[in-house]
């Protein structure tokens, strides 16, 4: 090419087509039937313009209205997914915040589904036919799996902490060991809370041990709360001294200052009996004598995004008059699904087969190594040659801060690169990555794991594999 800038080259290529002959175009028309005009003649604009460089300084290309068309109209598909998709969680960790965390049960989901169709009764009594509290709905419940004498429900559980330390320690003290001030991902750290909310933090202890005399001493005219806080995602191991909320509740009792435990996961159940490692449940913190008790919804519990707070009546009744607690509150689609998951907890010997997420916990590592051998020709078959693949063990995590050290045996694929360098397996996690239904693993030393405890739906792995091999047909890789 001599005259780059000539849009009429000298050896009379066909001319880049106008937008009207590409609208002409047979799969232009079907785009625009599915899409919309408007959106079509975008598409089939940023396809020309994304050409015309090439095009200008020679390069051989097929510039037909078909052509263009086509790719017009792949852009439109790509356009038409969702951004919040589903993925496939490979990664081994459940509960993975970035997620999404609990899969809903489909009785909560039904749930969620019928409030969405329909006016509810959120706030409206049906027996008295007054106004009622939103929070009316999942109260006796909360009360009846707790023990609890009453309860508030809000948007997560960072909103349970912030509007429990706003309703009771604005402008007064909170006292809380060194060994527990902790940052839970995200920007939830306990100090920081803990001044959004007014509160004072008065800290106690050292960083690896607190004695009892050490929030007995800190008490003092200024003093709202003693406050616990599960340590989620870390523990302190070696010369440690922690004081129990069971230890510390005569002194908070004796002293006249509430104790607020923060419990992270909404256990309501002795998670040993499917053979997972014993956590704290909602009901013995009420027992150990903490006057409220916070945690969150899709955690452990299995429902959705939700914070709780149960407890004593006079300090509920605090937070649910609270203005914060308008600002906070759960919308009617989650507190139907709330409600429905929590009603399954009454009949605790189906949990595992009706809560999605503790079922994928409670799977026995033996079958999913058996599912990994299943899938390990369709991965070879779809990554080629340059990628060896074996069927591994793997240590899954229930993750969301849930038992931050326990690890669950699992199993998997591990994906080793042949050839194409450190980089080979980077590139092939970013093509899991852009499938429509995209497989998320994880990458660990220098292979690329996929960990089947979290596959929610073989028949989608299934599908994602094959479009996986497509794709690497299409990109000519071997
Ligand atoms: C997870 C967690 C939180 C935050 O809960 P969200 O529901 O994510 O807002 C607060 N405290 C503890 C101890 C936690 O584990």
């Amino acid at each position: 090419m001599s005259d780059q800038s000539s849009l009429a080259p000298a050896n009379a290529r066909a001319p880049l087509p106008s937008v009207d002959r590409v609208l002409a175009a047979e799969a232009a028309q079907i785009a625009s039937e599915r899409h919309g005009r408007t959106a079509t003649v975008a598409a089939v604009r940023a396809a020309l313009s994304e050409l015309r460089p090439a095009w200008l300084s020679g390069v051989e290309l097929d510039v037909s209205p078909e052509r263009i068309a086509a790719a017009a109209s792949l852009r439109l598909e790509a356009d038409e997914r969702p951004s919040q998709r589903r993925v496939l969680n490979l990664t081994g960790t459940v509960l993975h915040t970035n997620l999404g965390r609990a899969l809903l049960a489909e009785e909560a989901i039904a749930a969620v589904v019928a409030a969405m169709r329909s006016p509810t009764a959120l706030e409206f009594n049906l027996s008295g036919g007054a106004r009622g509290e939103r929070d009316d709905h999942v109260r006796g419940l909360l009360r009846e799996l707790t023990g609890a004498e009453d309860a508030v429900a809000v948007n997560n559980n960072a909103a349970a902490v912030l509007l429990t330390l706003n309703s009771l320690s604005d402008g007064r003290e909170t006292i809380v060991s060194r060994g527990e001030l902790i940052e839970i991902g995200g920007a939830f750290r306990m100090p920081s809370i803990m001044s959004r909310a007014g509160a004072r933090l008065v800290e106690v202890g050292t960083t690896n041990r607190t004695h009892l005399a050490d929030y007995a001493d800190a008490i003092g005219p200024a003093t709202a709360l003693l406050m616990k806080v599960h340590p989620s995602n870390y523990r302190i191991e070696g010369f440690t001294k922690e004081v129990t909320a069971r230890e510390l509740a005569p002194v908070a009792r004796e002293r006249g200052v509430p104790l607020v435990d923060d419990l992270g996961s909404g256990v309501l159940v002795d998670l040993t009996t499917w053979g997972l490692q014993r956590e704290r449940t909602v009901q013995e913190a009420v027992a150990d004598g903490a006057d409220l008790v916070t945690f969150s919804g899709d955690k452990l519990l299995g429902g959705p995004q939700a914070g709780v707070v149960v407890g004593r009546r006079d300090l509920v009744r605090r937070l649910a008059k609270n203005h914060l607690k308008r600002a906070l509150r759960l919308d009617k689609l989650r507190l139907a699904g709330l409600e429905a998951t929590l009603r399954l907890y009454r009949d605790p010997d189906r949990l595992a087969e009706r809560l999605p997420t503790l079922a994928l916990l409670t799977r026995p590592a033996e079958k999913l190594k058996r599912l990994a051998e299943r899938f390990r020709p369709s991965l070879e078959g779809a990554i080629g040659s340059q990628f060896s693949v074996a069927t591994v063990d793997l240590e899954s995590q229930i993750g969301s801060g849930a038992l931050p050290l326990a690890s669950i045996p699992s199993a998997g694929l591990a994906i080793e690169a042949l050839s194409g360098g450190g980089g080979a397996l980077t590139r092939l996690s970013a093509a899991m990555r852009a499938l429509a239904t995209p497989i998320i693993g994880r990458i660990a030393d220098d292979r690329l794991l996929l960990d089947l405890r979290g596959l929610d739906d073989e028949a989608e792995f299934g599908r994602s594999l094959f479009e996986l091999g497509l794709a690497a047909g299409a990109e000519g890789r071997p």
